[in-house]
């Protein structure tokens, strides 16, 4: 008897299906929407609609090979498409979904898909070269090494590994926008309209409730949108990609970020097409070595790091508050009301995540994460919030990402600082501060704002263990030079109580 090859609603492209299929005969395929998901948390409904649609697009692509099942639960929905019939399906992506599908007898788990390297080599890597301290910076080196990516006679192509030197430019002085050609937007369909009844229904009589804005979607849904977006991306916008990577405009969110993650998150995209595209694009003289080597590094670097730091460190790593931060996040940024927030920067970036379930990783870093930092919100909780808000936010990218890189709730497992900053940096970084209520260099008084005293707070609150620390030492020889510390964190008080 064929088996039944199960799709999980981030398994899209054709990479996921079985080996072979992608080009030959495709068996008989499943795929389950189960509402449990959506009760079980309040997701943005804008993610709720992509993933939903771009699901229903593979299902009508996949045409009578595939049976769609409404269910409850992937347990009930399974049952009723194959019974105790044999299944096939790769490796989930997240450490509940894996313990499913290994705990139902009649399942087969095939070898992971749409990263660049397997489990096994990442183990190897880890227990032995990058093993002691885990590394960002050694394991994208020896990644570019395995993968022969970028690379000339067993050299980084360009002469070097790094050209971060080149990619941290402040935004050009007085630009509202870079200038640089629009990226891909989609246009919507039959699939999209029903996608919004059924969300609308589901709100309206099932108790099911989202947040955010489900504005005209903005990321692809299908296979041919998302292979759009990334030739759009190469063709037009890469050139560009490096020089702003860490920069912020209010009037220009995307920049020239790709816009990717979302269609690899779900599957649209396999990350090797990515970085073949853009390595091509710098061999044949299309695009300068910095902005190339920056965005395979986001790809090969940090994309690839985070997957497979999330199945190496555990599930228990999802509880780990290295911090002791418990505060609940207040109920103003768990609305994403924007308009309760007086800080020009983190109305703006509220306002990008309650629009569009998105917005690139500075601020998601220094604005968002940065904040929840400095006021002590519980990290799993802030994990949630980004699963939830943002489009592609899934269990393993969050973990490391929210958990590691932005709470330092791992004690330093994935990174070798805590990530936050005082309005300075936001300053420097952005035309963010201009126009706003608050100035970055005031600690106290009115226009005291609230990132600089939060950072002064936070490091005074955690200095013994950010003195230990070579590179963060300074910030707490700092502290000790401030004048009027007592007052600074009296004003920062003010923002426990009510959004800055
Ligand atoms: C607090 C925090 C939460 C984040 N949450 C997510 C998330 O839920 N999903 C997600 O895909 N990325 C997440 N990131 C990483 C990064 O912010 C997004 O991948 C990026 O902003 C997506 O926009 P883009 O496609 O235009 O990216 P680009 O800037 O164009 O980068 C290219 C690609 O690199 C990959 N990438 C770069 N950095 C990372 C990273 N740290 N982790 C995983 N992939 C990376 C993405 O696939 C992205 O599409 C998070 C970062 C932080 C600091």
């Amino acid at each position: 008897m064929t088996a039944t090859h199960w799709l999980f609603g981030d398994q899209l492209g054709p990479h996921f299906l079985r080996p072979g299929e992608e080009v030959g005969q495709i068996g008989p395929v499943v795929m389950i929407e189960a509402r449990s998901v959506f009760r079980r948390r309040r997701f943005h409904r804008a993610k709720a609609h992509l993933v939903l649609s771009a699901m229903r697009h593979r299902a009508a692509e996949l045409g009578d090979r595939v049976r769609y099942v409404r269910a409850e639960t992937y347990r009930e929905g399974l049952l009723q498409a194959v019974g105790n019939g044999p299944v096939t399906v790769h490796h989930p992506t997240s450490h509940a979904a894996l313990r499913l599908v290994s705990a139902l007898p009649q399942v087969r788990v095939l070898p992971a898909r749409g990263f660049l390297l397997s489990h096994g080599a990442f183990r190897t890597w880890a227990d032995q070269g990058g093993g002691g301290r885990l590394r960002q910076e050694d394991f994208y080196h020896w990644s570019r090494r395995e993968l022969d990516l970028l690379m000339d006679q067993g050299a980084p192509a360009g002469g070097t590994w790094n050209h971060d030197h080149a990619n941290r430019e402040p935004p050009p002085r007085g630009a509202h926008g870079l200038g640089v050609p629009s990226p891909y937007r989609p246009r919507e369909d039959a699939i999209d309209e029903e996608v919004r009844a059924d969300l609308d229904r589901w709100e309206r009589e099932e108790g099911i409730a989202f947040v955010g804005r489900d504005g005209p979607r903005c990321f692809p849904a299908d296979r041919r949108q998302a292979l759009a977006a990334l030739h759009r991306f190469v063709d037009q916008r890469l050139a560009g990609f490096g020089p702003y990577e860490d920069a912020m405009l209010a009037a220009d969110p995307v920049m020239s970020h790709s816009l990717l993650s979302a269609s690899l998150n779900l599957g649209l995209l396999d990350p090797a097409e990515c970085v073949t595209a853009a390595e091509a694009a710098w061999r044949e003289g299309r695009a300068p070595i910095n902005s190339v080597e920056g965005f395979v590094r986001q790809i090969a670097g940090w994309r690839e790091y985070v997957w497979h730091l999330y199945w190496y460190f555990g599930d228990d790593y999802r509880h780990s508050n290295a911090m002791g931060h418990h505060k609940p996040i207040p109920g103003w940024f768990l609305e994403l009301d924007a308009d309760a927030v007086n800080a020009r920067c983190l109305a703006t970036v509220l306002a990008q995540v309650r629009d569009t379930g998105w917005t690139h990783h500075i601020p998601r870093l220094m604005v968002l994460g940065s904040l929840a930092l400095q006021r002590g919100w519980d990290p799993l909780e802030v994990t949630d919030w980004f699963h939830r808000c943002f489009v592609d936010g899934y269990d393993w990218v969050m973990l490391p990402n929210v958990i590691g890189m932005s709470q330092y709730a791992d004690g330093g497992r994935m990174t070798t600082k805590p990530y936050t900053s005082g309005g300075a940096y936001l300053h420097r970084m952005s035309d963010l501060c201009t126009g706003c209520a608050y100035r970055p260099a005031c600690r106290t008084g009115e226009h005291a704002c609230p990132y600089t005293t939060g950072y002064w707070a936070f490091t005074q609150r955690h200095r013994s263990l950010l003195a230990a620390n070579h590179r963060t030492s300074r910030a707490v020889q700092g502290l000790d030079r401030l004048n009027d510390l007592g007052e600074t964190l009296r004003t920062d008080r003010q923002w426990d109580e009510t959004a800055p």
